[in-house]
């Protein structure tokens, strides 16, 4: 049941229904997983018991006999905590996603979604959910253990071209209280045809020890732009959690130091954000002029704890608390506390991946005044008007 894709990694599909499993495998295939299927819960946990540590990522259907898909997400994580689960729903009820957030990493995609949303489902899961994994894994990869030197020259060369056609994308961040453009937040983009998924591209970097060209190669991009950037507008650089360890970003004389004053620096605790070193090194980047964001707030790894720790000038909440927030009353609860909080804690908030008009209200309603997502632009080439 396996069939061989590129070398992106490894999903096991769960479904009952034999379409969807044929869907789901023909979609990442074409994507570049390697893909195998099996008919159950139960069938899944007998495959995980010899193959685990070969999977990035579990896709699977809830409503299964037997064993659910709840259930399989916590036989999974009872012996890897760090193997990303990604859930399948026609119902999306809120009760369903906080009894499987309890057990580990797991993130939901609703049913019916379309090929591009499946596939971003499953970089983004695989990405953020795998961090850990995937470095233990580049470890026994670099030991030899499965053979894969060839994959990691391969990955390393495709790395490599990706990161000479760097482009950003610019997503803008608008107030709606004027109706401003606040900002642009800078998305990494390549032409490079196989690693095209900016969570594939990260983690590439990430499974090959390449952050810090990676970030450099962001910052030159983003100092490149500042020029043709409006000027009243801030500029939002994503940083990885392991750029926090390059000098580069720490003296003045750094790529993208000279526009300090112009950056948000985008900071998520996804990526192993050191808890006892991150706030002195962000008191540094401070110290330079740069401002500080919690990227992700309310995705599981971005802890309010961060708010006290960090005290960043902006909060964003990850679009997995915006999405359907209109038919969500937790939700909305969940994001006004924490725009209250923020406004008492003198942070100013954007919500994310606003997708409708009916999010967009709930949003505001919450008291939350800045907003980004495809309702408004999606991110593009330049700088664009709205
Ligand atoms: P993020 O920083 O949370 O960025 C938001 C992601 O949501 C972007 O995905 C953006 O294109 C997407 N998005 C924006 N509005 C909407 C919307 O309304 N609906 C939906 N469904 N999605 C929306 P993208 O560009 O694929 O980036 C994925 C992640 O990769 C980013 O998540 C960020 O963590 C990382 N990333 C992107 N660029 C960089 C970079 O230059 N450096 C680093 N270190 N990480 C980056
Ligand atoms: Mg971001
Ligand atoms: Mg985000």
């Amino acid at each position: 049941m396996e069939r061989r894709g590129s070398h992106l990694g490894r999903v096991l599909v769960v479904d009952d229904d034999a379409a969807m499993r044929r869907l789901c495998s023909r979609i990442l295939v074409h994507e570049g997983w390697h893909v195998a299927t099996v008919n159950n819960g139960r069938e899944a946990v007998a495959y995980l018991a010899s193959e685990r540590e070969q999977l990035d990522c579990v896709l699977s259907d809830i409503q299964m006999p037997e064993l659910d898909g709840f259930a399989l997400a916590a036989a999974v994580h009872a012996d890897d905590a760090d193997l990303p689960v990604l859930l399948m729903t026609g119902d999306p009820s809120l009760d369903g996603a906080v009894k499987a957030m309890d057990s580990g990493a797991v993130s939901y995609i609703a049913k019916p979604f379309d090929q591009e949303q499946l596939a971003a489902a499953v970089a983004r899961a695989a990405r953020r959910h795998g961090t850990a994994r995937m470095r233990r894994r580049a470890e026994s990869v670099h030991r030899g253990l499965f053979g894969e030197t060839e994959d990691r020259d391969d990955l390393g060369r495709r790395l490599s071209a990706a990161l000479a056609q760097v482009w950003m994308a610019w997503q803008p961040i608008v107030d709606v209280s004027t109706g401003a453009i606040f900002a642009y937040e800078a998305l990494i983009r390549t032409e490079e045809p196989t690693l095209r998924r900016p969570d594939i591209l990260i983690g590439a970097a990430e499974r090959l020890g390449r952050i810090h060209d990676l970030g450099r190669t962001v910052r030159s991009a983003v100092a490149a732009a500042v020029a043709s950037a409006p000027p009243d507008v801030l500029l939002f650089v994503n940083v990885h959690g392991l750029e926090l360890t390059d000098e580069d970003l720490f003296t003045a004389s750094g790529i993208l130091s000279s526009h300090a004053s112009r950056v948000v620096l985008e900071i998520t605790e996804r990526t192993g954000l050191d808890p006892a070193v991150g706030p002195a090194r962000v008191a540094m980047l401070r110290k330079l002029g740069y401002r500080i964001a919690i990227d992700d707030l309310g995705a599981g790894y971005a802890a309010l704890g961060a708010l006290a720790t960090i005290e960043p000038e902006i909060v964003k909440l990850d679009m997995s608390l915006i999405r359907g927030i209109e038919e969500h009353p937790t939700k909305r609860r969940v994001v006004g506390a924490i725009a209250t909080l923020c406004r008492e804690l003198g942070s100013r908030v954007v919500a994310e991946g606003v997708e409708t008009l009916a999010e967009r209200d709930a949003v505001i309603d919450a008291g939350v005044e800045l907003i980004q997502g495809y309702l408004l632009a999606r991110p593009a080439r330049g700088f664009g008007a709205l």
